[in-house]
């Protein structure tokens, strides 16, 4: 069968030919039609991996990250866990099954706290963001509101259901507030670009009592004012890759009720040209990339 696989200790992903996968009698064996690139992928072509998720059981401690520590689903067949397995409806398109990963991180962090009536800053408007956004406006929160550096990413967010997208390098959070008629500040934080500076935005914006989600991976020596996590009053809570199951059921039924994720796939190749789909995902002008292997 054909596999996109790192072969080399250098920037890249090759396809090769590989055994069809043994299938032991706990596992399920898939074929595969769709699949997208993610953020880990982008660090194990660009060689500067680092295993950033995972799926009680979604913090174990031994985690096997299918696709990074074991083979994965760029290929025609994929073996897994039988456990793992979570049968997807017919009425979810294959392109929409292929990014419910990331999807699913957006879901954990976004049902984190209530969010219904609430004012929720997100930072960063990557892909997980963007859903993030999506997720936000679909349950009900009053304002949802998006930062990001990026314009291509910021006018998907907005398409997606952000009622305001802020450019952080041109605008700040505070003189936009008014304008939404907010005096306080923001209910709910999602960090979602791992980078300090946004973290730094969100604290200074956030309403007493306020409660943050932190799913972004800041550099490990990451210093910020304590004094406003503690004088505020804040919750700040680590999430790590998704609730299995629990996400899962969640993104099912959002996405049956309405929740459209389909305007985050901008991009769509053949996997003979999965090059190109790199290239295209490493850009920054694209929401999700999708390869086809049917
Ligand atoms: P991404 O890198 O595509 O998105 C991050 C975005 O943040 C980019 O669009 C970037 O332009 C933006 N950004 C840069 N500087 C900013 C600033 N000062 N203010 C606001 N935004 C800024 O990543 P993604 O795939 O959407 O993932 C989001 C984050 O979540 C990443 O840090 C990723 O490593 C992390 N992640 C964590 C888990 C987990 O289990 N905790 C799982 C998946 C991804």
């Amino acid at each position: 069968m054909r596999t996109l696989a790192k072969t080399k200790r250098e920037p890249g992903i090759w396809m090769a030919e590989a055994p069809k996968p043994p299938v032991g009698p706990n596992d399920v064996l898939i074929k595969i039609r769709k699949t997208a690139i993610c953020g880990t992928d982008m660090h194990i072509f660009n060689w500067d991996c680092r295993n950033c998720r995972a799926g009680r059981r979604h913090l174990c401690r031994n985690t096997v990250g299918v696709g990074v520590n074991r083979p994965g689903a760029f290929a025609d067949y994929l073996v897994i866990p039988a456990v793992n397995a979570f049968p997807i409806p017919d009425d979810i398109p294959d392109e929409i099954a292929a990014i419910l990963d990331p999807f699913g991180n957006a879901a954990h962090t976004a049902l984190s706290f209530d969010l219904v009536g609430e004012d929720v800053l997100i930072t960063g408007a990557g892909p997980i963001g963007i859903m993030a956004a999506a997720i936000c406006r679909h349950v009900g929160a009053r304002h949802v509101v998006i930062t990001d550096v990026n314009d291509y990413r910021l006018e998907l967010a907005k398409k997606m259901g952000a009622h305001r997208t802020v450019n952080i390098a041109r605008e700040k959070l505070a003189d936009i507030m008014p304008s939404l008629n907010m005096v306080e500040g923001f209910d709910v934080g999602l960090e979602m670009s791992g980078v300090p500076a946004a973290f730094r935005d969100m604290l200074d914006v956030m309403n007493h009592g306020g409660k943050i989600a932190m799913l972004g991976i800041p550099p490990g020596d990451t210093a910020i004012d304590w004094t406003k996590v503690i004088f505020k009053g804040l919750t700040i809570k680590g999430i790590y890759g998704r609730e299995m199951f629990e996400t899962w059921y969640k993104m099912i039924a959002m996405i049956q009720g309405g929740l459209d994720l389909t305007p985050m796939i901008t991009h769509r190749f053949d996997v003979k040209d999965y090059l190109e789909g790199f290239r295209t995902m490493g850009s920054g002008k694209s929401g999700k990339v999708v390869l086809s292997w049917s």
